[in-house]
């Protein structure tokens, strides 16, 4: 079994991203001890607030890649979608522990879904079309509701497109028009509930899992977290089973999240990320462990910790629209961990940050989940 290289504190991490998952998992590194360079085009990003160093340069600038990867004892990325060629570059200066070939499979929906199919796990019907002229008789065989999905390139929403008869045809191929690319059309969940698993492996195949969430999406968009879900152990079980069976066959090096559907007994998965993940924010205070500290010991080939809940936990997204809400709460609030990310522009839907509450029963947190939406309005 090869083993990894070790990066101890003191030493270089190259992070390419610098949104709140760079920012977060730079935090972890900086208390333990290591020096940040973050790889991103907007100056005094989130990550780069909280780094010893920022490269301002587009994530496909190969230069700028070349610089970070030079500097740095090991890369790692926030999000998928790192141009690949870049990946590789790094990949063969041995500074890439999460290969660039877990990349080509999460950049893309239909690799996604086939590697699942292959896996013999279930995913939601589906079928790749490239053509306006494939709509109709993708449709067909579908059936309504479907969702049409970008294969590359979307994310909270961006990228889809919810098809719930024949009348929205014609929103469908205007949506194709302004993408551009190739799509998956699959039959839409009427799911009970959503749940992610996220894990962190390293380099020698060891996973470590946290406890599973339960999330609520808002058009398309995270909004609330509870943990651990509630659902059955059979349930339980068949989740962990897939998210494991999913993380060995791409050889996953760092922390992993895998989305699922629940539908009476059954799971189905719908999407993976190769990162630290939004529904994953509440181990920062839930557990003895954080998605974010587990995956900075993976990736510089630390031992895991073993993870523990330490409380139940309910996470809600910050986007910009509940942003002023919050801040006239917050000299108020008793409880509450608030997490700002620190960017300069307030958008609608853009996630601003979080609030993470802890309770020692399931009442306790019931009543903050009631009383936070009601401050939030
Ligand atoms: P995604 O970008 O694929 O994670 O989609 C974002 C959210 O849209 C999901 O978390 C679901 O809430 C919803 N969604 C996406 N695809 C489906 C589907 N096939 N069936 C039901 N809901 C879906």
């Amino acid at each position: 079994m090869p083993k990894s290289k070790v990066i101890l504190p003191g030493q270089t991490i190259g992070i390419i991203g610098g949104g709140q998952l760079g920012r977060m998992m730079a935090i972890e590194a900086k208390y333990m001890g290591y020096q940040v360079v973050v790889l991103d085009p907007t100056s005094d990003c989130p990550t780069a607030q909280v780094s010893d160093d920022q490269i301002v340069a587009n994530y496909d600038d190969l230069e700028a890649i070349k610089k970070l990867t030079e500097v740095s004892d090991v890369v790692t990325y926030e999000f998928e979608n790192v141009d690949l060629q870049a990946a590789r570059y790094i990949e063969e200066q041995g500074k890439l522990p999460q290969r660039a070939d877990l990349l080509k499979i999460t950049q893309n929906r239909d690799q996604e879904k086939n590697t699942m199919k292959e896996l013999q796990i279930p995913v939601s019907p589906f079928l790749v079309i490239t053509k306006e002229s494939e709509v109709e008789s993708a449709l067909a065989s579908i059936g309504y509701p479907a969702v049409i999905k970008t294969c590359q390139g979307g994310y909270d929403g961006k990228g889809q497109l919810k098809i719930d008869s024949e009348e929205d045809i014609a929103a469908v191929k205007q949506f194709m028009t302004e993408t551009g690319q190739r799509y998956i059309i699959e039959k839409w969940v009427d799911f009970d509930k959503e749940i992610s698993v996220v894990l962190t492996r390293n380099f020698e195949g060891e996973i470590q899992f946290f406890p599973i969430a339960e999330n609520s999406h808002k058009d398309h968009i995270l909004d609330e977290t509870i943990a651990p879900a509630i659902i059955s152990d059979q349930l339980m079980e068949s989740a962990l089973e897939a998210a494991e069976k999913i993380a060995t066959h791409l050889q996953v090096v760092g922390s992993f999240a895998i989305e699922m559907f629940v539908k009476a007994d059954e799971i189905y998965i719908n999407e993976m990320a190769p990162r630290p993940h939004n529904s994953g924010h509440y181990t920062i205070e839930a557990c003895n462990v954080n998605q974010f500290d587990q995956h900075i010991r993976a990736v510089c080939g630390l031992a895991l910790h073993e993870v523990h809940l330490q409380e139940l936990a309910f996470m809600k997204n910050i986007l910009g629209e509940d942003l002023p809400a919050l801040l006239e709460e917050m000299p108020s609030l008793e409880t509450g961990y608030v997490h700002l990310y620190g960017k300069a522009e307030v958008k609608e839907k853009r996630k601003m940050g979080h609030v993470t509450f802890i309770a020692q029963t399931e009442d306790e947190r019931k009543q903050m989940i009631r009383q936070f939406r009601e401050a939030l309005g």
